[in-house]
């Protein structure tokens, strides 16, 4: 028996921040293989223009759109090119995030602001900017990357746990003001993935990698392609009555001890 079309995203068109390189490109290449046309963003243009072309080899349109995602006149200007080059808006990843990692006492006030402005603030103003193209779309899905320290603490880890935080707890406000637009809003809690973000973590926090290692029941570290999936339920048809849920893709680490 096949799926109905249940996760069928032919026609939709999907904004992935971040969306050019780790979890973000894994998250563009899953959309990308059940039909979405997908616009990444993000500031680097080397990296943007390798992933256009990458996803473009999956068979879909894809656009890349230089943009500081904590920048409220440039998050603008994103949802305007993307109105303009695609005509419409479905799917909305809030994925770009950023790292300082130092204790608490030791963070500065601009340390701070750059790690929340990057994680939480961003997300946001693009649900913001983006929200007048999901309601004319008849409606849409917002996906927030949270994180482990979503829930957990870690003591390195102090404005980054309260970004993350703050994004599962905005995903959950915004799930209960956009329900009647018909705009369903999850966050997604990923345990420990090997990408750039985390390589700098191993290097900066000794012992890190052993131990995740240790405690993630599937014994593994996470890869960007195991986001596709998830990804694609929430951005499609099987997920309708699901809004508001943050989801751990961690391998079991959350539930082991
Ligand atoms: P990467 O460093 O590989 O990706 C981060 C992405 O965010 C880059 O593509 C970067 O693009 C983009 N970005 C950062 N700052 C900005 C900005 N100001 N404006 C626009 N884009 C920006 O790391 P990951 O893939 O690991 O991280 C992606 C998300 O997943 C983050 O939110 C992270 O917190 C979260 N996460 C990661 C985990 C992991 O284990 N790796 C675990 C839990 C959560 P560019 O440099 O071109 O701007």
């Amino acid at each position: 028996m096949g799926t109905g079309g249940l996760f069928d995203l032919t026609g939709k068109v999907a904004v992935v921040t971040g969306g050019n390189g780790g979890i973000g490109l894994g998250i563009a290449r899953g959309l990308a293989r059940a039909g979405a046309d997908i616009a990444v963003v993000g500031r680097r243009a080397e990296k943007l223009e390798a992933a256009v072309v990458e996803l473009e080899g999956l068979g879909v349109r894809a656009a890349g759109i230089a943009c500081d995602v904590t920048d409220e006149a440039a998050v603008a200007a994103m949802a305007a090119e993307v109105s303009e080059r695609f005509g419409r808006l479905d799917i909305l990843v809030n994925n770009a995030g950023t790292s300082v990692r130092k204790a608490p006492q030791d963070l500065t006030a601009e340390d701070w602001h750059q790690v929340i402005d990057t994680n939480m603030t961003s997300a946001f103003l693009c649900a913001k900017a983006c929200y007048p193209l999901l309601k004319a779309a008849g409606g849409g899905k917002v996906i927030n990357n949270g994180s482990m320290l979503s829930i957990f603490g870690a003591p390195w880890n102090a404005a980054y746990g309260a970004s993350k935080g703050g994004v599962m707890q905005f995903s959950r406000s915004l799930a209960t003001a956009w329900a009647p637009d018909n705009i369903q809003v999850n966050c997604i809690l990923p345990g420990w993935i090997d990408t750039d973000l985390t390589k700098k973590a191993r290097q900066q926090v000794e012992g890190l990698h052993e131990r995740i290692l240790a405690r993630t029941p599937a014994g593994r570290w996470g890869d960007p392609d195991d986001f596709a999936g998830v990804a694609v339920f929430l951005a499609s048809a099987a997920s309708d009555f699901i809004t508001g849920v943050a989801l751990p893709v961690d391998g079991g680490y959350s539930i082991a001890i």
